[in-house]
């Protein structure tokens, strides 16, 4: 009898397992993060949040582009003096990888634009107001192109050539942060997650017996534009220039900035792509709305990126084909798609 109730009791606990959901909010860059892990006890699921919110807490900490005290402030000092400074592993693959992305990208990714990007006045919780800093000063500063190609690393030693070179990993650090929170939690066991920051989401494993939907937001009716029905492994990244602006007697300035001269992409509303690897789907979906409505399948093609959906100001939607076989609309009609081979 005993053991007959320890076999009932382990079945029902396996069954709680199996369907229970835990959740933890967290924050970064700004940003809140909501984790989702499936079939862990309660107790395994909040230590492993707790490693999270350590490691959150420190590449809030060592990756900030503008709070004094971190690392990349400490690196971004003996760039502007072309000292070369020695930087932690912790830090030293995110510089890797944003060199990797400005070759890829052919450089509409630069996370060497932080001045750029900070004259422009987003380096600030909330984005500077006012009318746009003067166009003669971005012009001088995007002259001096600032550019990953002008870092080095040797060991564990960093050199900058180019005092105007200032990193600010912006452009894909809640994709890193979002690949490692879920490589953390697979290797404590916990296979089912899903992890989302700011609608970027990044899954793990498996959501039950059917996929994670996502929508895609619709910056105009802050409705939903699309949804994707995503399985475990993918990460869908949305780079929007109605996140983050300026604006000043109607005219709007995002926070994504073209290195090539220094001012904020216009016409495109946001740009989502879907990827394996979420670090590198949000440097691309960054990249592609540089890149514009005419150039993106070109850079999707370097950075190795084939599902892609970008949203123009005019309310065209363009896709690559398989995000446009994958796409479900909400009721009503049905948007027209203009699909764009990637070559
Ligand atoms: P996201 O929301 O992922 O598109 O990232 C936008 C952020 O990336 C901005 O707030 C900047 O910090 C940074 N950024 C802007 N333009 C670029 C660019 N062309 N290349 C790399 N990072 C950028
Ligand atoms: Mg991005």
């Amino acid at each position: 009898m005993k053991r007959l109730w320890f076999a009932v009791l382990t079945l029902l606990t396996l069954a709680a397992c199996g369907d229970t959901e835990t959740k933890s909010s967290q924050y970064i860059f700004g940003t809140v993060v909501e984790i989702t892990v499936r079939g862990v006890p309660k107790a395994e699921a909040e230590a492993a949040f707790a490693e999270l919110a350590e490691g959150f807490r420190r590449m809030h900490a060592d990756w900030h582009a503008w709070k004094p005290g971190g690392e990349l402030m400490r690196v971004n000092a003996a760039c502007g003096t072309g000292e070369p400074v020695r930087v932690s592993a912790f830090t030293l693959p995110l510089i890797a990888d944003a060199k990797r992305y400005r070759t890829l990208s052919d450089g509409l990714f630069d996370a060497a634009i932080g001045r750029i990007v900070g004259a422009w006045g987003f380096h600030a919780d909330e984005p500077e107001k006012g009318r746009a800093p003067p166009f003669e000063a971005i012009r001088a500063l995007a002259a001096q192109h600032p550019s990953m190609d002008d870092v080095s690393i040797d060991g564990d030693t960093v050199t900058c050539a180019n005092p105007a070179v200032s990193l600010d990993f912006g452009g894909f650090a809640k994709g890193a942060a979002v690949d490692w929170a879920l490589a953390t939690l697979r290797a404590r066991g916990i296979a089912d997650a899903v992890v989302s920051a700011g609608g970027n989401v990044g899954t793990s494993g498996r959501h039950g017996d059917r996929p994670w939907r996502i929508g895609i937001r619709d910056p105009k009716t802050w409705g939903v534009i699309a949804a994707v029905a995503a399985e475990g492994g993918e990460s869908v990244y949305t780079s929007g220039n109605y996140e983050r602006f300026r604006e000043h007697e109607g005219v709007r300035y995002a926070h994504i900035i073209d290195p090539r001269t220094g001012w904020p992409v216009e016409h495109i509303l946001s740009t989502t792509v879907i990827a394996r690897d979420g670090s590198l789907a949000d440097a691309a979906s960054t990249a592609l709305t540089v890149a514009g409505v005419e150039d993106w399948p070109r850079v999707a093609a370097r950075m190795g990126v084939d599902q892609v959906l970008m949203l123009d100001d005019a309310g065209n939607l363009y896709a690559s084909p398989k995000m446009a076989a994958r796409l479900a609309f909400p009721e009503g009609p049905k948007p027209r798609v203009i699909v764009r081979d990637i070559p």
